[in-house]
């Protein structure tokens, strides 16, 4: 039977937090509860960074040192000690967005296998992860996606970024690190599914070394999952997949009301839900086939996973599931997960300020929109501040 109050114990959720840190939290997210403030907050800062002001300081000390392991992966280091101390692993995140040249995407690329160098060393990393477009402009994507012939120079531009993501899968497979390659807007998606099932095909034979990711707000996403995993057992290699909600869905509204299409997104959040929970029960259920990583937030999703597994007798250490969350969220999740032996990871966002701002903006709007989970967040960090009689 799995304990449905699992979630509620704050003394092992933030088990790691100072009383400072626990207070700073908790002013934090009263903020980012305030629609006016992190739109106003958002929109001096992107200012105060264009202009150049000294504002980092104030960033960092503030959202950036919540959110993220620090500004490069060295910084992370004692982040990730320090979550290893209660197993709690990490996946390290180069959340550099929006780039556009090749020397750009050479640097990421270096980055990610610097990372997974790295983590061939430490056990507290089994998992990297990157995003297609941090390999390659959006613009190309979209234009596969459509189906849309490249010109010579596009095509050149296309083979180097299979060769980044090539480079990266082949390296994984030799340190034996998982690779999660994130989920985007749909209209660049199909493109990026076919290249990393194309990296399936080369490096998931006997064990997943790479995972796609299947947004459950989409509604259609179970059906690709369906027809992978019959592709996957005719050729003969294993499917990885990280389920996640999706974290672009008032961008995917508005521009199929914008163009006139109808929209890929699910009419409501039940549907959402319904459909998340049902790709997490197919893949429990074919986990023979099919290995999973499952980032989210939400409570009841993770309870339901714990039940499936208990169902179909997977252990707590089965080294095909895993859960994810964010870094300096939900924390009771991830620590109440682990402390009962379930593989959790935190993603750590790391890079130069202004670079990971984009991140950290989703991140502040994502929980001033969700009010739920900044509610239940406060909820939570206040009952650990009265516990502590703080
Ligand atoms: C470890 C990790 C990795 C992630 N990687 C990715 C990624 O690669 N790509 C990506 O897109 N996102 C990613 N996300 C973000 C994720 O998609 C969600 O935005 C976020 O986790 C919130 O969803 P939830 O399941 O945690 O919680 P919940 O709070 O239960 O769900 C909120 C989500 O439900 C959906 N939703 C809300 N309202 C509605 C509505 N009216 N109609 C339909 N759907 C609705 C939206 O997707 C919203 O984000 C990741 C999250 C985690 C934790």
């Amino acid at each position: 039977m799995i304990d449905h109050s699992l979630f509620e114990n704050t003394d092992t959720a933030f088990i790691l937090k100072s009383d400072s840190e626990l207070e700073r939290a908790y002013f934090l997210f009263k903020m980012i509860s305030s629609q006016p403030l992190v739109r106003i907050g958002t929109a001096a800062t992107n200012f105060a960074l264009k202009a150049k002001l000294p504002v980092e300081g104030l960033i960092r000390s503030t959202v950036f040192d919540h959110f993220c392991g620090g500004v490069s992966e060295d910084d992370c280091l004692s982040v990730i000690d320090n979550l290893f101390t209660e197993k709690v692993s990490s996946v390290l995140d180069y959340s550099v967005e929006g780039k556009e040249t090749k020397d750009q995407f050479d640097n990421a690329l270096k980055k990610i296998l610097k990372i997974i160098r790295f983590c061939d060393k430490k056990e507290a990393m089994p998992i990297v992860v990157f995003k297609p477009t941090g390999f390659g402009r959006f613009h190309l994507f979209q234009k596969k996606t459509k189906g849309v012939d490249f010109t010579p120079d596009e095509q050149e531009e296309w083979d180097r970024i299979v060769g980044r993501f090539d480079a990266v899968c082949k390296l994984a497979k030799e340190k034996d690190v998982e690779v999660l390659i994130d989920g985007e807007e749909s209209w660049m998606q199909t493109a990026a599914d076919d290249l990393v099932e194309e990296m399936m095909r080369r490096y998931n034979k006997e064990v997943p070394i790479v995972y796609n990711t299947l947004q459950a707000y989409r509604s259609n996403r179970l059906d690709y999952l369906k027809q992978l995993h019959i592709r996957a057992k005719k050729i003969g290699f294993k499917v990885g997949m990280k389920i996640v909600r999706g974290a672009y869905m008032e961008k995917e509204r508005k521009r199929a009301e914008e163009k006139g299409y109808a929209s890929p997104i699910c009419e409501n959040k039940k549907a959402t839900d319904d459909n998340f929970n049902a790709t997490l029960s197919y893949i429990l259920e074919n986990l023979k086939d099919i290995s999973i990583f499952i980032g989210t937030h939400n409570e009841d999703s993770c309870y339901l996973a714990m039940e499936l597994m208990e169902k179909y007798k997977i252990t707590k250490q089965d080294n095909n599931v895993w859960f994810g969350q964010l870094y300096g969220m939900s924390d009771h999740i991830s620590f109440n997960l682990a402390a009962s032996g379930y593989n959790v990871a935190k993603y750590i966002p790391f890079g130069p300020v202004k670079d990971v701002m984009p991140y950290l903006i989703r991140r502040a709007e994502e929980n001033t929109s969700v009010a739920g989970q900044t509610n239940r967040e406060l909820a939570l960090l206040k009952t650990e501040k009265k516990r502590r009689k703080l």
